[in-house]
């Protein structure tokens, strides 16, 4: 019977070099907050929104350039997706144009109340 005793001095130098890179990809977050990624113009008439309606692609019109290009056709203007002549409140770019009238507001009324004092 052979008995192979290999590392009899135990002493292999065994060098497992960790390839994680974990951290790395953690650094790579893509599109992780929706809110930011809202646009400023509507993309048909490239103007602030006017009554603001998404569809269900995600997209963001004028109600009036939605309705105005769904009477061409019924697919999405950015994306050619079936709309099914859906166009809802665009809550989120609603909520904003609000938040930003009610900062500029917020600002207005401190001023005011700076020159009181
Ligand atoms: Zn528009
Ligand atoms: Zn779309």
């Amino acid at each position: 019977m052979i008995v192979a005793i290999i590392s009899m001095a135990g002493n292999w130098n065994v060098n497992i070099k960790k390839e994680h890179n974990d951290q790395e990809a953690a650094n790579y977050e893509i599109d992780r907050d929706d809110e930011n990624d809202l646009p400023f113009a509507c993309f048909i008439c490239r103007e602030s929104f006017q009554n603001p309606v998404v569809t269900k692609c995600k997209h963001y019109f004028c109600e009036k350039c939605a309705l105005q290009h769904y009477k061409k056709t019924k697919r999405c203007f950015v994306c050619s997706e079936q709309t099914f002549g859906v166009f809802n409140p665009a809550k989120d770019i609603i909520k904003r144009m609000k938040d930003q009238k009610n900062k500029s507001d917020e600002k207005v009324k401190a001023d005011e109340e700076v020159d009181d004092t």
